[in-house]
């Protein structure tokens, strides 16, 4: 397709396929021996603050707060590598972004161990232990996030990356909010499903905090440890209509926080799967924005369930783990129902 992006100091890169779209940008593939993706960003609401923000990520990756985050491999964060822009011949239509990582090249998108299908076909062999780990990976991150100033903002499934072992990664970290300097580069964006109810339908300028952080977490680990299952999914059990999730959130329609509130298809996973502790951080961190769990508490609670002897193999099929705080096996009470979340790969595969 011919387009090219050129950096600060003059290196040009070739871009290849389109690989991927969201609300604010575009990611293409990026020839290159290494594995690096480019994010465009077309039509930012003020091009020169977007262009400062990329700048400053660009300068922060040197810093030791950050240097310590990018530690380890694989990398977690796709973070900014170099700001770049593309521009038409005539030096018109200017359209700024930068170059990252190619997350592609050590894990998979974070939805494919939250659907279903997806999970087996792409994660055949994942288990509960896997969502686990998943849960731990992430509450580690965005502890590590907070600890040094960065806030989400706008956490959800498709600004992360999973691999087969429940690794966990983050992308679109140009929308983060963070300080430098005197500075503050503010997050604008929201999604439904993974607000805070304060958050829902406030103005415009409400700033995300590593509260609202928080709140995105809790429902990404429950629907990690509920095979996908949002914990505000339901139609309302009073008859009235579902209009949302967020709309869920703002009534306080959860299961785990009051049964009677919804009405779930017999096939979702049972609510007492989870053990006790993880139980009452979801209700806690559900119910009570002023008590809402930490990153660094989830962290702690979800590392002690992955302790030795906390995990329970089943007797019927060795893909179906749990807490052994329930004496019998969650999905197989689910299989029964025709609803197997973690059937194991195929046969012919085992
Ligand atoms: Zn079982």
């Amino acid at each position: 397709m011919g387009l090219t992006v050129v950096s600060g100091t003059g290196h040009t890169w070739r871009l290849t396929e389109q690989i991927g779209s969201g609300s604010e940008g575009f990611v293409y593939g990026v020839d290159d021996a290494r594995p690096l993706v480019a994010k465009l960003v077309p039509d930012p609401p003020d091009p020169e603050a977007y262009r400062r923000r990329v700048a400053r990520l660009v300068r922060q990756r040197r810093e030791p707060r950050t240097v310590g985050l990018l530690s380890g491999t694989p990398v977690r964060l796709a973070w900014p590598l170099a700001a770049v822009h593309a521009a038409d011949a005539t030096g018109a239509d200017r359209v700024d972004g930068y170059v990252m990582t190619d997350m592609r090249h050590a894990y998979q998108p974070f939805n494919h161990l939250l659907t279903p299908a997806a999970r087996r076909t792409f994660l055949p062999r994942a288990t509960w232990a896997t969502a686990l780990r998943a849960a731990l990976a992430l509450a580690r991150l965005l502890a590590d996030l907070h600890a040094e100033g960065y806030v989400v903002g706008d956490l959800k499934p498709d600004n992360l990356w999973v691999d087969d072992t429940g690794r966990v990664g983050m992308a679109d970290v140009d929308s983060w909010q963070f300080t430098d300097g005197r500075e503050v580069f503010q997050g604008r964006m929201r999604t439904p499903g993974y607000t805070a109810p304060e958050r829902i339908g406030a103005p415009a300028g409400t700033l995300p905090d590593t509260a609202s952080d928080d709140f995105a977490l809790a429902v990404l680990a429950h629907q990690l440890l509920m095979a996908g299952l949002h914990p505000f999914a339901g139609h309302p059990a009073d008859g009235g209509d579902y209009l949302s999730y967020d709309d869920n959130v703002l009534h306080g329609r959860c299961r785990l926080v009051d049964r009677t509130s919804v009405l779930l298809p017999r096939t979702a996973p049972p609510a007492d799967l989870l053990p006790r502790r993880l139980a009452e951080l979801f209700r806690t961190a559900f119910r009570n924005a002023r008590r809402r769990p930490t990153a660094a508490e989830w962290a702690r609670a979800l590392a002690a369930e992955l302790a030795p002897g906390r995990l329970k193999v089943c007797a019927v099929n060795a893909h179906h783990l749990h807490t052994v705080e329930r004496p019998w096996c969650p999905w197989c009470d689910q299989a029964e129902r025709d609803a197997d979340s973690y059937p194991g790969p195929p046969r012919e595969d085992i």
